[in-house]
């Protein structure tokens, strides 16, 4: 949506792609678009806005996702004005994800805190309809887990997280703690809190990688 709009207005199977989106809403099913955006500037060209309302038409929903960018949107003021236009345009905010351990990071890369404090700062100045949006949220081995604050447990500083999609579902919405750790900008710099030796999902994440690997040479 955000770095080819082209595929919905312009291409040369555009109308045949937006057509197909049309038939599978009218036969009454549900068809969820993951649109990209990294800023609020990606949704004003006419191009994209021609997207969004074609991709509309059809009946689908269009939910955004947005990884927290340093020196692109790590601001909470960029994300309130993108979440409330998505909402205006019809969009459904869904995800702020943590920048993951992945290429040019060092550039990009934000503390886990610092995201935090964004979408802290930022959910609490728009509506109700805009807090659709999960986050901030890590894309990890084991699943998303998601930043749910920091707080301090029995003297000790902690982040208190939480999974909200996972490989095993019965770990979804448990909550577990790290020490807290201001510089930590992705989980494997988390440690467990309170003198814990590992993270609740640990022995079996790693049992299940074990299974993974042995099923495959063989
Ligand atoms: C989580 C995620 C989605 C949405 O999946 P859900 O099951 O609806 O949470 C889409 N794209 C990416 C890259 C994701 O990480």
């Amino acid at each position: 949506m955000s770095f080819w709009p082209q595929r919905y207005v312009s291409d040369d199977d555009a109308y045949s792609l937006l057509e197909l989106l049309e038939k599978i809403t009218k036969a009454g099913k549900h068809v969820a678009i993951m649109a990209h955006y990294n800023h609020c500037r990606e949704m004003t060209t006419p191009l994209a806005r021609e997207a969004m309302q074609r991709l509309r038409a059809t009946g689908v929903v269009i939910r955004t996702q947005s990884p927290l960018l340093n020196h692109i949107n790590n601001d909470p003021d960029v994300w309130v004005r993108m979440w409330r236009e998505q909402v205006r345009l019809g969009l459904v905010p869904y995800y702020m994800f943590v920048e993951r351990d992945t290429g040019a990071r060092r550039y990009f890369e934000v503390s886990l805190v610092r995201a935090w404090e964004v979408y802290r700062r930022a959910i609490q100045r728009v509506s109700g309809l805009t807090r659709t949006v999960r986050g901030p949220s890590m894309s990890t081995g084991p699943g998303k887990v998601e930043i749910q604050g920091v707080s301090e447990i029995q003297g000790e500083k902690v982040f208190v997280l939480r999974s909200i999609q996972a490989r095993n579902p019965d770990w979804t919405q448990w909550p577990f703690y790290a020490q807290f750790d201001p510089d930590a900008t992705w989980p494997e710099h988390l440690k467990p809190a309170f003198g814990e030796k590992q993270f609740f999902l640990q022995d079996e994440y790693e049992a299940m990688c074990r299974n993974k690997s042995a099923a495959k040479t063989h």
